[in-house]
């Protein structure tokens, strides 16, 4: 039996999600434009209908059709039989001591995903998630360890930008979210069907009208997805690397061995191909004598020369149970200090956020997990003596590691 406490908060997501979810309706989030036209004509309306929805949605922050005044009473009345515009419900909210925000929302099916705000002097990142868990298994991510539920819709996706909006008083003329990075829970390039429309109501200017550039989706490594991402939208590509040879990267990110770097590689100049001034940026996080040796440097930099790149060096942030451990800050600078050197640009991504656990490979939501990985996990997590009794992160072992 749980301990009283999270057995009410159980209860609070569970009753969250069931407010948010009213099976009979759609929700009004899950529709890009054309999408949202092509359902307004099986009502008989005209296209316009559906751009003037969409304003009332996203701009105006009206989620009520009954206030929508410029739409006839009849379809008004119509529109809330039919629809909902169902927002995540926030379950917890945390605020860094660096003015990182992060929010747990509470999703159908007692899962519940976490966003992460960041905001820095010339800019606010919004990091979201694709999936509630992953079924990638990248030995150093903490979601691997948490198993996989399921993908996120699109209105769940969509969701937590307008939640976050929402939270930090976001107006038109005041933009606190600058930028979108698909680099919280799952692999977006796995969830096309939910992810793509997302991204048209990211750059949409009728929707949340972000610039593509600063749109960033953030991928293993999946080539075929890659190769769809293309014909949908020209946002900036992340590509997590941490390895420069096949041995190496397919010990960090499995999918390498289906799709290994030369393949990987070739996906990232078709991506780029006939776009002028763009680049990949490549994610490389540094471990502890795994890939942080200046021989990794070496072969990183032979690797980045073949595509237009800029490389972004993330210190590993630990997580219970792992036994990866951060490259000292030593390390850390010899190794970026290689890669500038031969002309590379290099920037090291400052952790932000990390005590309240908000830092990349740290945020771990709820997943109710149907592939067994979390069970299996929790067991290694006994045997080492690092699991609290509730299952819970064990928030001491993870300050002794740090
Ligand atoms: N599946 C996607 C997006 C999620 S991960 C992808 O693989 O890119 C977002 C970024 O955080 C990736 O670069 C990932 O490799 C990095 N990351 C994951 N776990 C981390 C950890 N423990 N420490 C530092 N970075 C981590």
């Amino acid at each position: 039996m749980p301990p009283a406490e999270s057995r009410s908060s159980e209860a609070a997501a569970e009753s969250a999600a069931s407010s948010v979810v009213t099976p009979a309706k759609k929700n009004l989030l899950d529709f890009d434009l054309p999408m949202l036209e092509q359902e307004l004509a099986s009502l008989g309306e005209k296209p316009f209908r559906a751009r003037q929805i969409l304003k009332w949605v996203y701009h105006q922050h009206v989620h009520d059709f009954s206030e929508m005044s410029n739409i006839s009473l009849k379809l008004r009345s119509e529109l809330s039989a039919r629809y909902t515009i169902a927002l995540p419900q926030i379950m917890t909210q945390q605020t860094s001591e660096d003015g990182t925000r992060k929010w747990l929302l509470a999703l159908s099916g007692g899962n519940a995903v976490e966003v992460v705000y960041i905001p820095e002097p010339s800019r606010g990142t919004l990091c979201i998630s694709s999936q509630v868990g992953c079924m990638l298994n990248c030995t150093f991510c903490s979601t691997a360890t948490q198993g996989f539920s399921r993908n996120l819709s699109t209105g769940e996706i969509v969701g937590q930008v307008l939640t976050a909006a929402r939270e930090l008083g976001h107006c038109n003329a005041d933009r606190k979210i600058t930028n979108v990075v698909f680099m919280g829970m799952g692999e977006p390039l796995l969830n096309p069907d939910n992810v793509f429309p997302a991204i048209r109501l990211l750059l949409e200017d009728l929707a949340l009208g972000f610039a593509a550039r600063r749109v960033t989706v953030s991928t293993a490594g999946l080539v075929p997805g890659i190769d769809q991402l293309k014909e949908v939208a020209d946002v900036s590509l992340a590509v997590s690397l941490h390895g420069a040879e096949n041995t190496l990267r397919t010990e960090l990110v499995p999918l390498n061995k289906k799709y290994p770097i030369a393949e990987l590689l070739a996906a990232c100049r078709r991506y780029l191909a006939g776009k002028a001034r763009a680049r990949i940026t490549f994610e490389y996080t540094l471990i502890e004598g795994v890939n942080d040796h200046p021989e990794h440097a070496r072969s990183l930099i032979r690797l980045l020369r073949q595509v237009p790149s800029k490389l972004n060096l993330i210190p590993f942030n630990p997580f219970p149970g792992t036994d990866y451990q951060r490259s000292t800050p030593q390390r850390i600078a010899t190794f970026q200090k290689i890669i500038q050197e031969a002309g590379v640009v290099a920037t090291l991504r400052r952790t932000r956020g990390d005590d309240i656990d908000a830092a990349c490979g740290q945020l771990v939501g709820r997943v109710k997990d149907r592939t067994r990985r979390q069970e299996r996990h929790q067991t290694r997590l006994l045997a080492k003596g690092v699991a609290t009794p509730d299952g819970g992160p064990n928030r001491r072992a993870l300050e002794v590691s740090t």
